[in-house]
């Protein structure tokens, strides 16, 4: 009996969220090797079993984040009254002079603040500048194997810079600074290929755990050449695409200027549209783009607290719902959002579907949300049909809440009341793939108070190593932000809906 229990741990006695519609109920969480083994009360279980109290919690599945950018832990919080588009003027900035380790520091602080608020996976789309690198690639993959967080990682790819993506930018600049901004160049599409290609044939970790994908990152600053090799590369490695489309208005009608089409339709042209497509915010879709997406399977991965931030609108998922488009939800980068909160997300994405002016019955209900926050991200990963959800055959991704915690006192729809008066303060521990890695206020993989003077000091030199860069980049807003605003003027009504 004891070689057949080995490597057994039983959940006894908490409260276990099963379905996101239904209450919380008393169960046993059965875990063999990362992964649940079997769900329910008065299990049949031996001797020699490593048995974890959940007396007083609720258990919950890991929320997953299907959306956020890991440079972004680094630049936190830098720049207000940021436009999507001025805030890619100052990406340069934001994540240049980044060491290998600063990318491996940067994911780590991201890693620390999702699993302390109850996320246990993530799609991180990395930038690195000035381009991507196999070395960078692997140090934020390695990042989130030793937080012990799942996490699919996506470089940000591009061959188009944004200062000629935007139509008419560089020619309204002064002639030194249309220089400077002409002067910066991406690789050539056959470069960044072969940089992946390594990064993929090298990947040195488990792929159930940490991914490779790729995220060609924005239609405009890709060109055709590239996205069909992008699909090329991500079809001969089974690997998933991932892209921000028609996040703002200011890029869906440049899209309409150059293709003649929406840029769902040119992705499709290029076969990019699949079961293994996340395209992130979809605020700037139509009602065909969105049927497309949904005929296609592919899935959106929802920032409704970014979409606010930048001011890009909100997006329409009641209509994505009805489309059969399978919405995850994400919290966008630390730059943008700015927590990397699940919590303020759901909460957001709830209240949001309220607002943009469809009936009662198409609101989002808190059950929903908290579908998007688990299951609907979790395929949006590519790894639905092993994350998301409390039972057999499922990862053991799991969340304690304290179930005395006051959001939850009295007790009457968890589901609300975790969407709407829970945040993170309510999260005890966390365990991915059956592993404790978050308990009673302190992380058990890697050294918190080390992160922060880390973090701090590097924080410190890249803000001393970027400031030209900075200064340049400041002194461009008023005219980015002229230009855009042409480009597509400033509306005054909440939700337009249509690009
Ligand atoms: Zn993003």
């Amino acid at each position: 009996m004891a070689n057949i229990e080995r490597g057994l741990t039983l959940v006894e006695g908490g409260l276990v969220l099963v379905d996101a519609g239904e209450a919380p109920a008393r169960a046993d969480v059965l875990i063999r090797d990362g992964e649940i083994v079997e769900v329910g009360s008065g299990l049949a279980i031996g001797e020699g079993v490593a048995r974890i109290s959940a007396a007083d919690r609720i258990i919950i599945p890991g929320l997953v984040n299907s959306h956020t950018h890991s440079q972004g832990n680094l630049a936190k919080s830098h720049g207000d009254r940021w436009t999507l588009e001025l805030l890619l003027n100052s990406g340069a900035w934001m994540s240049g002079n980044r060491t290998t380790e600063d990318k491996y520091l940067s994911a780590t602080i991201g890693a620390a603040e999702m699993i302390r608020r109850g996320c246990t996976a993530c799609y991180d789309l990395l930038a690195e500048i000035p381009h991507v690198t196999v070395d960078g690639l692997v140090a934020v993959g390695q990042a989130y194997e030793d937080a012990g967080m799942r996490a699919v990682v996506a470089p940000m790819l591009s061959d188009i810079t944004f200062y000629r993506a935007v139509a008419g930018l560089i020619d309204a600049m002064d002639g030194a600074d249309a220089d400077r901004a002409r002067g910066i160049r991406p690789l050539q599409p056959a470069q960044i290929i072969e940089i992946c290609q390594q990064a993929l044939v090298r990947w040195p970790f488990d792929t159930t755990k940490v991914r490779l994908d790729l995220a060609p990152t924005i239609p405009l600053l890709c060109s055709d050449e590239f996205l069909k090799a992008c699909r090329e590369l991500a079809d001969e490695h089974g690997v998933g695409i991932h892209t921000h489309m028609a996040e703002s208005r200011v890029w869906a009608n440049l899209g309409k200027m150059k293709y003649g089409s929406s840029l769902t339709r040119h992705f499709d042209d290029f076969k990019l549209l699949g079961p293994r497509f996340t395209a992130a915010h979809a605020v700037w879709m139509s009602d065909d783009d969105l049927k497309l997406m949904g005929d296609r399977g592919a899935s959106v991965a929802h920032n409704p607290l970014s979409n606010m931030r930048l001011g890009s609108g909100l997006a329409d998922v009641p209509s994505m719902r009805r489309h059969g488009v399978n919405v995850g939800l994400g919290t966008d980068s630390c730059n943008c959002s700015d927590s990397l909160s699940m919590f303020e997300s759901m909460r957001i994405a709830a209240y949001t579907s309220r607002v943009i002016g469809y009936r009662v019955a198409d609101w989002l209900r808190s059950e929903d949300v908290l579908r998007m926050a688990t299951e609907g991200s979790a395929k949006a990963l590519g790894w639905g049909d092993k994350l998301g959800r409390i039972r057999a055959g499922y990862k053991a991704d799991l969340v304690f809440l304290n179930k005395r915690d006051v959001a939850f006192v009295p007790l009457h729809h968890f589901a609300t009341q975790l969407v709407s008066a829970a945040d993170s303060t309510a999260v005890a521990s966390v365990m991915v793939n059956g592993r404790t890695v978050y308990d009673a206020g302190k992380f058990l993989t890697f050294d918190y108070d080390a992160l922060v003077t880390r973090a701090e000091k590097a924080a410190e030199r890249l803000w001393l190593a970027n400031k030209d860069n900075r200064e340049w980049a400041l002194s461009m807003e008023r005219l980015v932000d002229g230009v855009c605003s042409g480009i597509a003027p400033p509306a005054g009504s909440a939700h337009q809906g249509q690009a």
